[in-house]
């Protein structure tokens, strides 16, 4: 990204701006999972033994014989251990002391909340386990998964992975189109679904759009359906192919043997968030993924016996099968899932779960912060957060502004804030605080996770030095790793690991500052070149969000005949902000004095909904099509096509920006 000199200086300036540091609490530090820093060095030493003694947390069959075999850019991991990954997250804990501990709270939508323990989880997963066999589905076969946030999601994966079968879950809110796709590519053989999910208490009529779908899939044989909504939902049975959960798993054995899996069997595939562009199957495998998963779980969230642990994710994404499935429940953890959205019934939901579960680890991500940061203080500050000690993030680059702002407000300045890098290609956390040991900085997601190795490379493969941008690689395979694209390992090898040989190209920008830590600058196709400066647009979008009118901002590149790329700005303001006209001037003379003249943005749109992808990540490409004239880019990952043909006219009519 950065090559010439002046570039760096640039650059280095930016991010001395943001010079905050908050020290670790020492009390905090004498009672964490990772309160000891030897646990770095002791990683860097030699990984293979590191990762060795973490493999301990799970039950092994049999033990595998070695740790790491790494053909560039193949991996396995554990290889010749067997395994099987839901009796490590339930089956085990189901016959220890913590069987009638809470595996899953699940909150419904108002009115609705289910306890399920280690034991009657341990039940259901066996019951749909051999619901899944008397359909027909064998260890290998894929199985399809579009359900909301229900407990039934959970069970259906958990029972997938007793089996063998692998899992491929589509997320409830895409469309018929996209579920197709889906199902085409791993070529599932059994859909699991629900005849509708509700979503701000009207029905999400799942089970309609899988019978879309479901007309050009060949592979299908049968469906399950889960009965979420009842009569309201209408929802039609074809006789022969769909089968009601409520008949078949209800009435099914509670009795299954787990399936003893190879180390490198494939436990699922899970298509990335389509944010840059065609979604890809990414293959995780059994053992490697739950090491990673669950070592992770364990030292970044300080999770302790008794707590209680809320990721506020979609199971339906990465995020919710790392960390509200897979790694808690390999820990024994009390996960809690969510069904509904932050503002239903009202904008204090998620401080009133808090409360009254007495959530003490919460993690979520940076468009939610500063979706409430728009909202204002008062709903957090109306509720008892003294529960919380950790704080998480995850899904983009943290603004600054809304770190400080969680920290403050949500973490009322007592708990650690880990901002966590990863993918759905990495499996696990990769870049992350410690809590109690790691000092922070906001909007930094700091160091490596202890085994892990990064680099920030210029375009010739050159180490950049500390402040200068360029691109996040990877230099040493982690257990969590994917192992290649389902059906397409051409694309693994193309796309992964072809830029710079031996190492893993993240797609993500990045830089190191001179005390080593790392700062996520987005994707690569994101930064902008502004006559012949490389500017990250979230650093211009941070700049802006440090405003104290600015809730979000989406920050592009449109072409521009004499800079190359102008920058145009699209912001949100917070409700409590006064009226829009005046402040155009002001918020670009602002960031001009936060980075510098070069990143004042050219243009200024003001919005009340930025695009976002269903996963919830601001999508600045279609933004470019939009600023650039073009006939809009895939849109099937957007979360509401209505926000992006506003933002189409407002930006044809010109006469809001000046
Ligand atoms: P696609 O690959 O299909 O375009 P996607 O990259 O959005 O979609 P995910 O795997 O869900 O799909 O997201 C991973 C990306 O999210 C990372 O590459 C990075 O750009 C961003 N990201 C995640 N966590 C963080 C974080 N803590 N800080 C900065 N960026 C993050
Ligand atoms: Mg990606």
């Amino acid at each position: 990204m950065t090559t010439s000199s002046t570039n760096h200086t640039e650059r280095l300036e930016a991010l001395l701006k943001e010079g905050r540091v908050l020290k670790p609490s020492e009390e905090f530090r004498r009672q964490a999972n990772a309160g000891d820093p030897a646990i770095y060095e002791r990683a860097a030493k030699d990984p293979e033994a590191f990762w060795a003694e973490e493999a301990k947390r799970l039950d092994w069959f049999e033990p595998w014989k070695k740790v790491l075999e790494w053909t560039v850019p193949w991996a396995k991991w554990f290889t010749g251990g067997k395994l099987n990954a839901a009796y490590n997250c339930v089956d085990r804990h189901a016959a220890s002391s913590r069987r009638n501990k809470a595996a899953l709270i699940w909150e419904g939508e108002p009115g609705d909340s289910r306890v399920l323990t280690f034991g009657m989880l341990e039940r259901e997963v066996n019951r749909c386990a051999n619901a899944l066999k008397s359909l027909g589905v064998r260890r290998g076969d894929r199985v399809a998964i579009y359900l909301g946030m229900t407990p039934e999601l959970p069970i259906a994966l958990l029972a997938c992975a007793k089996i063998g079968a692998p899992h491929s879950v589509v997320f409830g809110g895409f469309s018929a189109e996209s579920l197709r796709e889906r199902i085409n590519d791993a070529k599932a053989k059994v859909l699991i679904t629900a005849d509708g999910a509700w979503r701000r208490g009207s029905v999400v009529p799942l089970k309609a759009s899988a019978d879309l779908a479901l007309e050009g899939t060949p592979t299908i044989e049968h469906v399950l359906v889960v009965e979420r909504i009842g009569q309201a939902a209408n929802a039609a049975m074809k006789p022969g192919r769909d089968v009601r959960w409520r008949e078949l798993v209800d009435s099914s054995s509670p009795f299954c043997e787990p399936e003893p899996m190879d180390a490198e069997d494939m436990l699922y595939i899970l298509y990335t968030s389509g944010t840059t562009g065609k979604p890809k199957g990414v293959v995780h495998t059994t053992a490697g993924y739950l090491v990673g998963v669950a070592a992770t779980h364990h030292y970044i969230f300080d999770v302790k016996e008794n707590d209680v642990y809320w990721c506020t994710a979609d199971i339906g994404w990465v995020t919710g099968h790392s960390y509200i499935v897979y790694g808690p429940l390999a820990n024994g953890t009390t996960s809690l899932m969510y069904e509904g959205s932050p503002d239903f019934p009202d904008r204090g939901r998620f401080w009133s779960i808090v409360e009254k579960y007495g959530v003490n680890i919460l993690y979520t991500a940076p468009t939610a912060i500063r979706t409430f940061m728009r909202w204002g203080t008062d709903w957090p500050a109306k509720h008892d957060l003294s529960s919380l000690r950790v704080l998480g993030t995850v899904g983009e680059p943290i603004n600054p502004e809304a770190w400080m702002w969680y920290n403050e407000n949500i973490g009322r300045g007592r708990c650690p804030v880990v901002d966590t890098w990863w993918q759905t290609e990495t499996g696990m956390i990769l870049i992350t605080p410690l809590p109690g040991l790691t000092a922070t900085k906001p909007g930094s997601a700091t160091k490596p996770f202890p085994g892990i190795a990064a680099e920030v490379l210029d375009e010739k493969g050159q180490p950049v030095g500390p402040g200068a941008g360029g691109y996040l690689t990877l230099t040493r395979p982690w257990p969590a790793m994917f192992r290649t694209i389902y059906g397409d390992p051409d694309r693994y090898v193309e796309q992964y690991w072809s830029s710079y040989s031996g190492k893993y190209f993240t797609g993500d920008g990045a830089k190191v500052d001179e005390d080593g830590y790392f700062w996520l600058l987005g994707r690569v196709d994101d930064v902008m070149n502004v006559a012949g400066h490389r500017i990250s647009t979230y650093e211009v979008e941070s700049a802006l969000v440090d405003h104290p009118f600015v809730a979000e901002a989406a920050v592009i590149g449109r072409k521009d005949d004499v800079k190359g790329q102008a920058i145009a700005a699209f912001v949100t303001l917070k409700e409590s902000s006064p009226s829009a006209d005046t402040l155009k001037q002001e918020l670009k003379q602002h960031v001009a004095q936060k980075i510098g003249p070069i990143a004042r943005p050219d243009d200024i749109y003001f919005t009340s909904e930025l695009p976002k992808t269903r996963s919830a990540k601001i999508m600045r490409r279609l933004l470019r099509d939009i600023a650039e004239g073009r006939v809009l880019g895939d849109t099937t990952t957007l979360a509401d096509p209505a926000v992006i043909s506003k933002l189409k006219r407002q930006y044809e009519e010109k006469g809001n920006s000046e």
